[in-house]
């Protein structure tokens, strides 16, 4: 992404801001968000408003049904939140956030803030998917918990996973992440997430040696599994680094900028780590993200 002095040049006021949202909602012109219809009339009176004849002549603007509506909040300040949350590879948190935009965090509204950065954490959620090809891994992990927790589990696997949360993840290495947060870890649960994100015309589906995948390679899935248990990493192309280091993404920014997070929250940090992993190699990620709010 643009440097920090790039962007606010590139968003100098709210009418620009305006019409680049214009854009990343409406790509092929203006539609009315109740009904789709792209019959409606431009406002003369009132820039970025248009009225709908065949929903009653219903009034909307350019932030009808998105998450700015209802806000007191200028698009620019919205922008940039969007902007600083995006650049923070491994995260960042509303306070930090905060602080980037007021200074001292208690000048300006801090839950303010706080909802923003949640809002735009659940416009990254509404990502379209399409299964996964080519070299995919799968593994599972266990996000939360106190540091006193981490450390035990360092020491005593399978122990101090009490509090934590299990989330399930699928990576395609050249491709996109698709991770979600489960009850537990058992069989059906995991081969159902590999049903429903890994399509079955991969070359490879590599996990870990978890006994809940044992029915994958029947299903029909070039399964291989790596033996973790017996030391070995790597055999080939079988391995799971490319997901174990997203799992390491994800906790060092949840332990750095959050210290923990509860389940109410956890969907939300997944698909902020997954929205800009997936978005890693495009240049307009801010636009990808304008158009999901
Ligand atoms: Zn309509």
């Amino acid at each position: 992404m643009e440097t920090l002095d790039a962007f606010d040049r590139r968003f100098p006021d709210e009418t620009t801001c305006r019409l680049a949202l214009q854009a990343a909602r409406w790509p092929d012109g203006v539609r009315c968000p109740q009904c789709g219809t792209d019959k409606v009339y431009a406002l003369k009176s009132k820039p970025f408003y248009w009225l709908c004849k065949p929903c009653g002549n219903h009034r909307f603007s350019v932030i009808s049904d998105t998450i700015f509506e209802n806000t007191k909040k200028p698009l620019l300040i919205w922008f940039k939140v969007a902007y600083l949350m995006l650049i923070a590879k491994k995260g960042r948190s509303a306070l930090e956030i905060h602080r980037t935009m007021y200074g001292d965090p208690f000048t300006a509204d801090y839950h303010t803030t706080w909802y923003m950065c949640t809002r735009l954490r659940a416009a990254m959620r509404n990502q379209e998917w399409i299964k996964l090809m080519g070299d995919v891994e799968v593994d599972e992990t266990y996000i939360g918990g106190s540091n006193k927790n981490r450390h035990a589990s360092k020491k005593k696997a399978g122990k101090g996973t009490a509090s934590k949360i299990p989330v399930i993840g699928a990576i395609a290495r050249k491709g996109n992440v698709v991770c979600q947060m489960i009850e537990n870890a058992d069989t059906e649960t995991l081969t159902k997430f590999v049903r429903k994100t890994v399509s079955g015309r991969v070359d490879l589906l590599a996990t870990d040696e978890h006994s809940g995948y044992r029915y994958l390679k029947w299903a029909p899935y070039p399964h291989e599994t790596i033996g973790h248990s017996q030391g070995e990493y790597v055999r080939g192309k079988v391995h799971t680094q490319t997901i174990e280091s997203f799992w390491s993404l994800i906790k060092r920014g949840i332990m750095g900028n959050y210290h923990q997070v509860s389940k109410r929250y956890l969907p939300l940090y997944l698909a902020e780590f997954s929205f800009r992993f997936n978005n890693r190699k495009n240049p307009d990620i801010f636009s990808e993200l304008l158009s999901r709010c």
